[in-house]
């Protein structure tokens, strides 16, 4: 092996076993160890390789950051790029390899469709970034803190409030976050990145008459077995906007209205 100054640096190992490298100085991805091989993650980009060492992986990073690919989910600090990539995310086959992991990996109906849009609106609301597919209430669902920084597997039915109550339990969050006192104040920040209009390049539907085009466009794709197509729409309902909250509540009263055959008022 080539001896020379490595540009990554391994950090320490998380409760979920992943190791946090970053490249130049930037967040940007974790390797960990799986049936005997490494294997290094960079969110929002599928990496299908294997390596033999925690080395081999991180240095897959430094290839990856070298061939401009960035992590596409916020790292701790920094909103401003996350705006940026979302703004600036293609469209297409290659936007929905990219947003992979925002799929969820539940069986591909409208219904667990919606709930993963709903899921993923009250996620940001909650001020954490999905880095894996929404995989239903009771399952460990792994997600970055947006708070601190943190990442882990975090039950949704934990952390999405009871009955509709949709005050966030901080103390709850996770061991190690920002002091609880602090924690409203950097919600609040958050929270002026949502916007009750959708500005992204490729626009998401947040009226029900958008929701329902959308949802009909899904459900034919699924009902012809097209499921690229269907992941392709999926994706448009499911990567990060600014306007998730309204796209959640515009999806849920068209689904009701599918359902029902009855227009919702
Ligand atoms: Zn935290
Ligand atoms: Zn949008």
């Amino acid at each position: 092996m080539e001896k020379q100054q490595a540009r990554y640096v391994l950090g320490k190992r998380a409760d979920d076993g992943r190791y946090p490298v970053t490249v130049d100085g930037a967040p940007t991805g974790t390797v960990h160890r799986r049936h005997g091989s490494w294997y290094a993650t960079l969110p929002g980009h599928r990496i299908p390789e294997r390596f033999g060492t925690r080395y081999a992986a991180a240095e897959h990073l430094v290839t990856l950051v070298d061939q401009g690919i960035r992590p596409t989910v916020p790292a701790p600090g920094d909103r401003p790029t996350f705006v940026l990539d979302l703004r600036t995310a293609g469209t297409g086959l290659a936007a929905t390899r990219t947003y992979q992991h925002l799929v969820p990996d539940l069986r591909p109906t409208l219904n667990n469709l919606v709930r993963a849009v709903e899921a993923m609106a009250r996620l940001a609301q909650l001020g954490w970034a999905p880095l894996q597919g929404y995989p239903g209430a009771d399952q460990g669902w792994l997600m970055e803190c947006r708070l601190c920084g943190w990442t882990g597997r975090r039950f949704w039915s934990h952390l999405r409030g009871r009955n509709g109550d949709p005050t966030p339990r901080p103390i709850n969050r996770h061991p190690g976050c920002i002091p609880v006192a602090d924690m409203p104040a950097l919600l609040i920040t958050l929270a002026q990145d949502r916007r009750r209009q959708c500005p992204c390049a490729s626009p998401h539907p947040t009226t029900v008459d958008a929701a329902l085009i959308a949802l009909n466009k899904v459900d034919k794709a699924l009902h012809d077995g097209a499921m690229l197509s269907a992941a392709i729409h999926a994706r448009a309902l499911l990567e990060p906007c600014p306007a998730s909250t309204l796209r959640a509540a515009a999806l849920r009263a068209a689904h009701d209205q599918r359902t029902s055959g009855q227009p919702v008022t």
